[in-house]
């Protein structure tokens, strides 16, 4: 590899490359027509690929880059690989207080921690192989850019596949920042930060969202004086502020820097420097750091991809628009994932790609808006989310009784010393219909589903009232928060027939 896909060349790297993108890959002779061709080979295209071949169908899918995409190459996997390691130095670092003492000076050996994420990484990639793809899943699998060339057919590598049906899913990248000096500074994104080899020393991360967070989080844990930029009011903003302000009392605690409500004016080098000017509050500050991170917007991979030839409708915004069937301008041509959807995440994109299995190939019916989406933030604590938020449920004009267990009434939360953070659920008023929830807690992401399958299945709080959980455990909280509602369906009025009734009994 004198060019390598992904750097820096390590073993691990090149055994991750062996399998998502091999070298001296020869491309198959195109069938003479594919029930289904997909361009990009990300979660969703591969999850279209691997599903629909399972099923029977002829399906080929071309890959520019890295299959596995993002999640695999530079996102899911490798931010959870650092947060990983990070946390291990949170735990030795604050072991104290559990009467273990790791000494005050723990060594942190960063290549080593980016190595293991690498390893990991490349172990997990055999699952998204092209070999996988193609020997054990019957799949044409195309090594190069893919580009439309009328309303049934895709170039790819100068060969032409023809299709009764395509899905377009070439997911989304950084956008570039329209901050000037910016480029010529030099800086980071999701998809060079996980290359580095040495720890910046100070790290500027611009965006406060949960790229931004969870890598600020990590990199300040492993030693990184860390500084988060953010033009808003608090982190997290798509989130409760309540919740929001736990992560935010925690950043502040490990001592990241918080600039709100500021603006990046410019970014200059100034020798070994890099100076982002800010504007915050009418005055002018300036920030140092060695390695600025953007973790702002995400651009839409729409460019080259020739869609007017295939009649398919974009924003270079936005993305493919599609209906709530996926389905493009282009009848036969569909799209799943970051490159059409506002709720970019790996498991959005897996549950897209199944609606496009059924809808293009068994004329299927499915609907997006049937879905019902969570969604976590990996910071410590995690912030977790389902469904709607109060606000949300109220502009809809929907009337709610929202219910809040803090940690701190939860035994196991209190004995593992990880009792900040809270369960809410708002409930549809007058019944226990679950409208929506968020969890703060240090394994929210695991606790969240037990909730987004009772929305899923149509199941109230009360079905989790009376589902035994095991005690000690975390997960506790939410059936608290059913005798939460139980108590509210203790109305005066019932309390007075119980304690006639009990009287009688005496
Ligand atoms: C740092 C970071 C952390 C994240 N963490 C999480 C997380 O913890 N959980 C979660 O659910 N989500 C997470 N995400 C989001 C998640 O990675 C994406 O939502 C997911 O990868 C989207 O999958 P996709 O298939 O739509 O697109 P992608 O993964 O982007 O795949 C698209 C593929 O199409 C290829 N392609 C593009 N154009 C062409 C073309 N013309 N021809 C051929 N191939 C082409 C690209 O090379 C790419 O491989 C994270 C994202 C980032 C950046």
């Amino acid at each position: 590899m004198d060019n390598p896909l992904i750097s820096p060349r390590t073993e691990s790297n090149e055994a991750l490359v062996e399998n998502v993108h091999p070298p001296g890959w020869v491309n198959p002779e195109p069938a003479a027509s594919y029930n289904l061709v997909v361009i990009g080979a990300g979660t969703a295209g591969l999850v279209t690929a691997a599903g629909a071949a399972a099923l029977g169908a002829k399906v080929a899918i071309i890959e520019r880059h890295l299959m596995g995409g993002d999640c695999l190459n530079y996102g899911c996997v490798p931010s959870k690989g650092v947060i990983r390691a990070a946390r291990a130095v949170y735990e030795a670092r604050n072991s104290e207080r559990y009467g273990v003492k790791c000494g005050s000076d723990i060594v942190i050996d960063f290549g080593k921690a980016m190595e293991r994420m690498r390893d990991v990484r490349a172990g997990i990639s055999l699952h998204d192989s092209a070999r996988r793809f193609k020997d054990d899943l019957g799949v044409d699998v195309f090594l190069g850019g893919g580009r439309f060339t009328g309303r049934d057919t895709i170039e790819a590598d100068g060969k032409i596949l023809k299709f009764k049906k395509a899905a377009v899913c070439t997911g989304a990248r950084a956008a570039a920042p329209p901050i000037p000096g910016i480029n010529e500074a030099g800086f980071l994104t999701n998809e060079t930060v996980f290359s580095l080899t040495e720890l910046p020393r100070r790290l500027a991360v611009i965006g406060g969202g949960p790229i931004g967070c969870e890598l600020a989080q990590a990199f300040s844990r492993l030693g990184s004086e860390v500084s988060i930029i953010d033009n808003g009011e608090h982190l997290l903003p798509r989130e409760d502020r309540d919740a929001a302000e736990i992560v935010q009392n925690a950043f502040i605690r490990e001592g990241i820097r918080l600039y709100f409500k500021s603006k990046v004016l410019k970014v200059s080098k100034q020798a070994n420097e890099k100076v982002i000017t800010v504007e915050q509050d009418g005055k002018e500050t300036d920030i140092r750091a060695d390695e600025i991170l953007v973790g702002i917007g995400r651009a839409p991979n729409v460019e080259g991809l020739n869609l007017e030839a295939a009649g398919v409708a974009y924003d270079p915004r936005q993305g493919v628009k599609v209906n709530e069937r996926l389905q493009t301008s282009n009848p036969n041509i569909y799209a799943a994932g970051d490159i059409c959807f506002p709720y970019k995440f790996t498991h959005t994109a897996d549950a897209l790609a199944r609606i496009v299995i059924a809808n293009a190939l068994f004329m299927g019916r499915q609907k997006t808006t049937a879905l019902v989406i969570p969604w976590c933030t990996y910071t410590d604590p995690e912030i977790a989310h389902v469904g709607m938020y109060e606000k949300e449920a109220r502009e809809k004009g929907i009337d709610v009784t929202t219910l809040t267990v803090p940690l701190t009434d939860v035994d196991r939360a209190v004995i593992d010393g990880e009792d900040e953070g809270f369960a809410r659920v708002h409930l549809k008023k007058g019944t226990d219909k679950i409208l929506g929830a968020t969890i703060v807690a240090r394994h929210a992401g695991d606790m969240i589903s037990e909730i987004t399958l009772a929305m899923t299945a149509g199941v109230g709080l009360s079905a989790i009232g009376r589902t035994i959980h095991p005690y000690p455990t975390q997960a506790e909280v939410i059936k608290k928060l059913a005798d939460a509602y139980n108590r509210t369906r203790l109305t005066p009025f019932v309390k007075r027939v119980l304690s006639t009734w009990l009287r009688w009994q005496r």
